[in-house]
């Protein structure tokens, strides 16, 4: 029997969540933590690929993460993550993955809730479909690949007036596909979200299933009661590989990452656009206090607070080399076009991160952020 079926899926908390609607002043301690965690882990697998002779994927995980840049728009109480360094190979690192799980949810989840005002009989639904364990990944995958492709077409079929099957009564959804290892060979899932107005029927689905592949039919079905909760689990799934050894990883990197959709829509959800970029949206028009975060002895600490917007006279940096950043004269519209990301790239090299501290005067560095950081 299926340990994920034994052990539904809950369908309530998870950092997607927080990620990507930002966070406000009093939780980014806690976010800083779970970053901290992320990042620890992403350590780990870098140690793994150096030692593996993964020289590719080693160097781009090497400069993941190694700082955070937060705006704390203190007025209204929200914090958003607004420069870091991302490996985005997903696959591989913690903090990557953690990242885009936020930003793929607050994708489907925007289109859901326009789908839902004009729809309103439409009802969630969690759908868990598996394949056999098997000893060799890349054919679990060619069969659960060939298997959700059957499935789309008979869906196709149906909807032209063919044969009906259960996944028609699904307006639209996405799939994301979750592998694990719990010592009895590769298992492969597809969590998939189903939005029906009839429910589907638990029984004809794992029939038809079964037809499908052959020998697997197992299934699961359930209403979410909890839609966002029942997402946010989806997205996560998308990136879960926290009970995978290092080396288990990379080979669901390397068969995994190729030729296989790992999130995927049907329907009224399909065409959803995740954005590349693993920052959170920048707040227009409104006055910031930006927190620099620097993964030191096994956790992100706080070692600078710029108001960027204010002070500048007195804290701007002297090094022709380091670019300043927007000044608040700037068009809001000016503001949303400025290059982030290349502001962002003049600390990945932590000789620069040295020559910064040199211009941060010792008062300027947050006490209150280093006694809450180490009590
Ligand atoms: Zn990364």
């Amino acid at each position: 029997m299926d340990g994920e079926i034994n052990n539904p899926p809950k369908t309530t908390g998870c950092l997607a969540a927080k990620v990507d609607r930002g966070t406000g002043t009093k939780e980014l301690s806690a976010r800083v933590d779970q970053y901290s965690i992320a990042h620890s882990q992403t350590l780990e697998m870098t140690e793994y690929l150096k030692s593996a002779g993964h020289v590719k994927e080693y160097k781009k995980l090497k400069t993941c993460g190694h700082y955070l840049v937060f705006r704390d728009y203190k007025g209204i109480g929200k914090v958003r993550l607004h420069a870091a360094q991302f490996c985005k190979t997903h696959l591989l690192c913690q903090m990557c993955a953690r990242r885009r799980g936020g930003k793929i949810f607050e994708s489907y989840w925007k289109r859901y809730e326009q789908i839902l005002a004009q729809s309103p009989n439409l009802r969630p639904y969690l759908v868990t479909l598996t394949i056999k364990n098997g000893d060799d990944l890349a054919e679990c995958k060619q069969r659960l690949r060939q298997a959700l492709s059957k499935m789309t077409q008979q869906r196709r079929n149906a909807l032209k007036g063919q044969k009906s099957v259960e996944f028609a009564k699904s307006f639209g959804g996405f799939t994301a596909i979750e592998v694990t290892n719990i010592g009895n060979g590769w298992h492969v899932h597809a969590h998939m979200i189903w939005l029906c107005e009839v429910p589907p029927n638990h029984f004809l689905l794992s029939k038809e299933w079964e037809l499908i592949t052959g020998d697997s039919k197992i299934v699961d079905v359930r209403p979410l009661h909890d839609p966002k909760g029942g997402f946010m689990e989806v997205c996560k799934y998308v990136t879960k590989f926290s009970d995978l050894s290092p080396e288990q990883t990379y080979h669901v990197y390397e068969i995994m990452g190729r030729g296989m959709r790992l999130i995927d829509s049907h329907g009224v959800l399909r065409g959803v656009k995740v954005p590349d970029s693993l920052l959170d949206a920048n707040l227009k028009d409104e006055p910031y206090v930006e927190l620099f975060y620097r993964f030191l002895d096994g956790r992100y600490r706080q070692v600078a607070d710029f108001e960027l917007n204010y002070p500048m006279k007195k804290k701007k940096p002297s090094n022709p080399r380091i670019k300043t950043p927007p000044e608040d004269s700037r068009t809001s519209e000016e503001f949303e076009d400025f290059d982030y990301e290349e502001f962002s790239g003049m600390f990945s090299n932590p000789k620069e991160w040295d020559e910064l501290d040199k211009l941060i005067p010792e008062s300027e560095v947050s006490n209150e952020a280093y006694k809450a950081l180490d009590p």
